[in-house]
C-alpha cells in the first residue's frame, strides 16, 4: 500500500484561484477591497516569517493588507489599543494577532478583544464556544484547514475514532470540536497522559500537534490510519514520525507542504468570507 498525500500545498493553490475570483468579483459589485490587518509583537523570526507568508498571501488573491508590527516591550494595554484601533476601521475585513505574543501580554484578553466579525482567525472564545456549538463562526485557521483537507480528500470521518495529540486553544481543542462536529469519536491527548503509545494505536484518524519533533513515533500507529501532522520543526521534521509509515497508513500530510499551507488558506478564505458578509 502507498499512503495517500494530502497536499496542502496543491489544494491550498487551487483555492486561491477561486479566492482571486471571488475578491474580484467583490470589485465588480462596488465593494471595498478586503484587507487583512496583521499584527507582530517583537521580531521572533519564525513569527515573521508566519507574518510575512501571510500577507504574501493576501497579495496573491488580491487583497490589502495592513500591517501592524510593534515592538517587543508593547504592554497589554498598548495592544488593547491598536486591536480596537483596527475594529473601528472600516477598511479592515480581519485581524490576525500572530501567536505568541512577548510574556508580558495577556495573550488571551487581546485575542478576545478582536471583534467577532473580525475573528477570522477564529481566536476567540466567543467564536470557539459558537463553533463548539454548532453555530456559524470563523474556525480557528489550523483545525479550519486541517478539516478542509480531509473533506477535500473525501476523508470518512463519521463513527471513526480520531485521537488529537495537543490541546492548545488554537489547535488541539478546536480541532477535536470540529471532529466531534463532524461525528468522529474524539480523544484528546496532552502532557499528563499517561498511555499515549495505546491512545494512539487506537486512532483511524491521529492529528499530531504537540510541538515536539517527532513525539509521536510512527511504530505506535496502527496500519490503514489518517495520520495528519500539524508540526513544523527545522529540516522538514513534524512533530509525528514518518519512518515506513508512507507503506502501511491509509492517508498522511507531508512536512512541509501539507497542514502550513491550508492554515494560511483557511485565514484568507474567511477574510474573504468576511468581505463578502459586508
Ligand atoms: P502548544 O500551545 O505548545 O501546545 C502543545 C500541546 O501539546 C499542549 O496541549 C501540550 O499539553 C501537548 N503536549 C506537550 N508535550 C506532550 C507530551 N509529551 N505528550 C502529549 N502531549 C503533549 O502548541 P500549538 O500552538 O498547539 O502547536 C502545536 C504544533 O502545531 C507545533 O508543532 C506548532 O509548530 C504547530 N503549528 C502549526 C501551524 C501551521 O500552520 N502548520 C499552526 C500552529 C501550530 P498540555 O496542554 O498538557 O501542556
Amino acid at each position: 500500500m502507498s499512503a495517500l498525500v494530502l497536499d496542502g500545498k496543491a489544494l491550498a493553490e487551487s483555492r486561491e484561484q477561486q479566492l482571486h475570483a471571488a475578491v474580484e468579483a467583490l470589485l465588480t459589485d462596488g465593494g471595498r477591497k478586503p484587507a487583512l490587518a496583521t499584527i507582530l509583537v517583537g521580531s521572533d523570526p519564525a513569527s515573521a516569517t508566519y507574518v510575512q507568508m501571510k500577507v504574501n498571501a493576501c497579495g496573491r488573491v488580491g487583497m490589502e493588507s495592513v500591517r501592524v508590527d510593534l515592538p517587543q516591550s508593547t504592554t497589554t494595554e498598548e495592544l488593547l489599543e491598536v486591536i480596537g484601533q483596527l475594529n473601528d476601521d472600516p477598511d479592515v475585513c480581519g485581524i490576525l494577532l500572530q501567536h505568541p505574543v512577548p510574556p508580558q501580554i495577556d495573550e488571551r484578553a487581546c485575542f478576545d478583544a478582536i471583534a467577532i466579525d473580525k475573528d477570522v482567525d477564529g481566536v476567540t472564545t466567543q467564536g470557539y464556544g459558537l463553533m463548539a456549538m454548532g453555530e456559524d463562526a470563523y474556525g480557528s485557521a489550523t483545525p479550519a484547514g486541517i478539516m478542509t483537507l480531509l473533506r477535500y480528500y473525501d476523508i470518512p470521518l463519521e463513527g471513526k475514532h480520531a485521537v488529537v495529540v495537543g490541546r492548545s486553544p488554537i489547535l488541539g481543542k478546536p480541532m477535536a470540536a470540529m471532529l466531534l462536529n463532524a461525528n468522529a469519536t474524539v480523544t484528546v491527548c496532552h502532557s499528563r497522559t499517561t498511555d499515549l503509545a495505546d491512545q494512539v494505536a487506537r486512532a483511524d484518524i491521529l492529528v499530531g500537534a504537540v510541538g515536539q519533533p517527532e513525539l509521536i513515533k510512527a511504530e505506535w500507529i496502527k496500519d490503514g490510519a489518517v495520520v495528519v501532522d500539524a508540526g513544523y520543526h527545522p529540516g522538514g521534521i513534524g512533530d509525528i514520525e514518518k519512518t515506513g509509515l508512507a507503506e502501511r497508513v491509509a492517508a498522511l500530510t507531508p512536512v512541509p507542504g501539507g497542514v502550513g499551507p491550508m492554515t494560511i488558506n483557511a485565514l484568507i478564505s474567511q477574510t474573504v468570507e468576511s468581505a463578502q458578509k459586508r
